[in-house]
C-alpha cells in the first residue's frame, strides 16, 4: 500500500464548515461528511489533532460589534467551539473512532482540560483529540489555536479544509475570473493580504516553518488524496 506522506496531522475546521448552507448552526448531513472524511484518516493509522472554530454560532468581533464587551463576546465564541467539538466527537465515535475533546477552558464535566501531554497519549493511541475553547485568551482565534497546538503536538503539517478549493486571487463565489493559486510563501499571504488564516497564525506557522495545505472540504476523499500526497489546493510555505 502506498504511504501517507503525513503521519500526524493538525485539522483546522471552521464552524462555518459544519454549517453547510444553513444559515447557522451544524447541518447533519455536512457533519456527517466531515466525519466520513476525518474517520477514513484515523482508520489508515493517520494520527489527527482538530482545531474546531466556533463562527456558525458565535463570533467575538460580532458581539462586541453590538455592543458588547469584547472579553465576554470573545468567552461566548470560545465556549461556541465546544458545542462543535462535542458534535464532532459524537459523529466519530458513532462511526467506532475512539475521540477525545480537549478543552483550554475547563468544563471538566463535558470535556478533558487541555493538557498537551495527555494529548500526544491519546495521538499514539490512535485516538482523533479535538482542542476545543481556541487558546483560551480572548483576542484571539482558532487559526491561531490550530497553528499552536500543531506546533505543541509536533504535526507536521496544518489542514485548512475550506468551502472553495484552494487560496484565490479574489473571492471565486463573486468572481468566476478567481485564479487559484497552488502555491504560496507565508510572505506572499501576508503581503497580499490573502485571507487564508489570520496573520497572528500565518506568522507562527512562518517561525516554525509549518506547512499549510488549503483545500475543499467538501469534495468527499479529498482529504485522503492530500495526506497521500497528492497535488490538491494550495501549499503555503516559506
Ligand atoms: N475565540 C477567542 N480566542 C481564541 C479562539 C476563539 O476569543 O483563542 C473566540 C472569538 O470570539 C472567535 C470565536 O471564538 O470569534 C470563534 O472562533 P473563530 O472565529 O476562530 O471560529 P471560525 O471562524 O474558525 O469558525
Amino acid at each position: 500500500m502506498e504511504k501517507p506522506k503525513f503521519q500526524r496531522v493538525l485539522i483546522k475546521l471552521s464552524g462555518e464548515a459544519l454549517q453547510g448552507n444553513q444559515g447557522y448552526g451544524i447541518c447533519p448531513d455536512t457533519l456527517d461528511l466531515v466525519a466520513d472524511q476525518i474517520c477514513e484518516l484515523s482508520e489508515l493509522g493517520i494520527e489527527v489533532g482538530i482545531v474546531i472554530g466556533g463562527g456558525n454560532i458565535f463570533r467575538g468581533v460580532a458581539g462586541s460589534t453590538a455592543g458588547m464587551d469584547r472579553t465576554s463576546a470573545d468567552y461566548m465564541g470560545m465556549l461556541a467551539t465546544v458545542i462543535n467539538g462535542l458534535a464532532l466527537q459524537d459523529a466519530f465515535e458513532s462511526r467506532g473512532v475512539p475521540t477525545r475533546v480537549q478543552t483550554a477552558l475547563e468544563i471538566k464535566e463535558v470535556a478533558e482540560p487541555y493538557i498537551r501531554r495527555r494529548a500526544m497519549r491519546h495521538l499514539e493511541k490512535g485516538r482523533v483529540v479535538i482542542f476545543g475553547a481556541g487558546t483560551g485568551n480572548p483576542y484571539f482565534t482558532t487559526d491561531t489555536a490550530a497553528a499552536l497546538r500543531a506546533m505543541e503536538i509536533r504535526a507536521s503539517v496544518i489542514l485548512k479544509g475550506t468551502k472553495v478549493d484552494g487560496v484565490y486571487d479574489s473571492d471565486p463565489v463573486e468572481n468566476p475570473e478567481a485564479t487559484m493559486f497552488d502555491r504560496l510563501t507565508y510572505l506572499d499571504v501576508l503581503s497580499k493580504n490573502l485571507r487564508v488564516m489570520d496573520s497572528t497564525a500565518i506568522s507562527l506557522c512562518m517561525d516554525n516553518k509549518l506547512p499549510i495545505i488549503v483545500f475543499n472540504l467538501r469534495k468527499r476523499g479529498n482529504m485522503k488524496a492530500v495526506i497521500f500526497g497528492e497535488d490538491i489546493g494550495t501549499l503555503i510555505v516559506d
